[in-house]
């Protein structure tokens, strides 16, 4: 059974044997876009190759990209210990044709990849096309030999994928494996489609047209091709696993963890170890590529991710910081693959020890606020704003853990009165300055502080709170 290691390069063999130049991962704070908080797919780094502002000397390429979703427009936060198959760090596998290959080629050597290299069985695989993407139903019947049960056309935008309001756009088709009806969950486009018996596990994009302004779509006079596959979901496929948390890696991850607290891993604690075995990788690798916890922006993102993983210690019972011990299991999965982990192990360590030690100070003393206020709630009732806000300002409790804390319970945040709680203290902040004559704190800090505030507590609004699975 292949380890994870060997699936990764076993992709970027195969791509390169067909002529794709293997790429390294580009890191994880993108050099080309500000306005992305995180690299969050393999193509990220190919953006301006694909419309054409940068010329590679090659054009097909293959790379395992290192992702977070935890921040911006995909966010699988919330996901993590509750789906089998979201991480906040994942690897995306990926080939890509820049106004080479197209359609019909993509899509065989997707097939013959998971097939004959990987070895899958068809029965058990389904594709998805985009509804009014004939040719790509063509395509799956005649190189797959799918039957059209198999080939499900969906309407959405899930399988219509836009690189922005204008640029390249076009209809995507994705992979589907069926882990079979012990687990719960239907096909894609069904009513049950985010349960876990029907796994996305690849996305194959056809860039075919160039959106020059809204309603105003012309095609591309060369198509290109970007692929992503979670190399965590292929390598449970392989590994006859149903779960990303069962593959070889986050076993390894979970028994350092399960050693180190005597926690079962099979046993009622089991969330709370996959919880930290996924942040724990999350936490490494952004900190490997130079974010540092903050309270604002990337760096709050990180601290949120670091802080979640730490309650979770302490949940499992850890009395000292736990997170930096764990590290050297993490480089001794990864470390191969990514040198940068090893580079950055110190930094990682002394990073991850001094957040938990500053947050220990006030974690148990927030947590028995927390129970104390919960007590007497049930399923469905609302857990107080202003409480939720006392533990965010007084305790470092970022909006989110508080919420992770309280779901196990069917228990909600009142967001609303979070966001009173904290305007109000805002207002307080500014009025207690006037009148210092200090203009440029004034004009100059304030205003900042406020946008940047803003942006932060967006981020809970639109992108934590709802946790939604796209
Ligand atoms: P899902 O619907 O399961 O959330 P997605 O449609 O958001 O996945 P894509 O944006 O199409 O995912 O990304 C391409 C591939 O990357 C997916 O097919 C999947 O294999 C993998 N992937 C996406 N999100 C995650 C994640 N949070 N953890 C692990 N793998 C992921
Ligand atoms: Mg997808
Ligand atoms: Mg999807
Ligand atoms: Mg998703």
């Amino acid at each position: 059974m292949s380890g994870v290691n060997e699936i990764r390069s076993a992709y970027l063999n195969y791509f390169a044997k067909n002529g794709h130049e293997i790429v390294p991962s580009s890191p994880l704070v993108p050099r080309n876009d500000p306005t992305l908080m995180f690299t969050n797919a393999g193509m990220v780094q190919f953006k301006n190759v694909f419309t054409g502002l940068e010329k590679r000397p090659y054009q097909r390429a293959t790379s395992s990209q290192k992702c977070v979703r935890a921040g911006g427009k995909h966010n699988d936060l919330d996901n993590v210990g509750y789906t089998a198959r979201h991480h906040t760090f994942f690897e995306m596998l990926g080939n890509f044709s820049f106004g080479d290959y197209f359609k019909d080629r993509a899509i065989e050597l997707a097939w013959n990849l998971i097939t004959k290299e990987y070895g899958l069985p068809k029965d058990k695989l389904l594709v998805t096309v985009y509804s009014e993407d004939d040719e790509a139903f063509g395509l799956w019947k005649k190189i797959a030999g799918l039957p059209e049960s198999k080939i499900i056309r969906i309407g959405t935008s899930d399988n219509f994928w836009q690189m922005g309001d204008t640029g390249p756009c076009g209809p995507c088709s994705e992979i589907f494996f069926d882990h079979g009806d012990k687990i719960w969950g239907g096909p894609p486009g069904s009513a049950e489609e985010d349960g876990d018996r029907f796994i996305e596990i690849w996305n194959l994009v056809f860039m075919q047209f160039d959106q020059i302004a809204p309603g105003n779509r012309v095609a591309l006079p060369k198509p290109s091709i970007d692929t992503g596959m979670g190399l965590e979901r292929i390598a449970a496929v392989l590994q006859g696993k149903h779960d990303n948390y069962e593959i070889d890696l986050f076993v390894a991850l979970i028994r350092a963890i399960a050693e180190l607290t005597g926690a079962d891993p099979n046993g009622e604690q089991k969330a709370s170890l996959r919880v930290i075995a996924d942040h724990l990788r999350a936490s490494s690798f952004l900190i490997s590529d130079g974010v540092l916890p903050s309270n604002e922006g990337r760096g709050y993102v990180l601290r949120r991710i670091m802080r979640r993983a730490m309650r979770h210690g302490q949940l499992l019972g850890a009395k000292e910081p736990l997170m930096y011990r764990l590290v050297w299991a993490l480089v001794r999965e990864m470390g191969q693959a990514y040198p940068e982990l090893v580079r950055a192990e110190n930094l990682i360590e002394e990073t991850l020890k001094l957040e938990e030690t500053r947050f220990r100070k006030t974690l148990d003393r927030g947590l028995s606020i927390l129970d104390e206020k919960s007590a007497s709630l049930k399923k469905g009732d609302m857990f107080d704003g202003e409480t939720a806000f006392t533990l965010y300002d007084t305790y470092g409790f970022p909006l989110d853990l508080t919420q992770d804390a309280l779901r196990n319970r069917g228990i909600g945040v009142d967001i609303a009165s979070f966001t009173d709680a904290m305007d109000r203290q805002r207002a307080k902040a500014r009025a207690s300055w006037a009148g210092s004559g200090d203009t440029a704190t004034e004009t100059i800090w304030f205003p900042l502080r406020e946008k940047l505030g803003a942006s932060e507590f967006l981020g809970y609004d639109t992108e934590v709170a709802e946790g939604v699975v796209t």
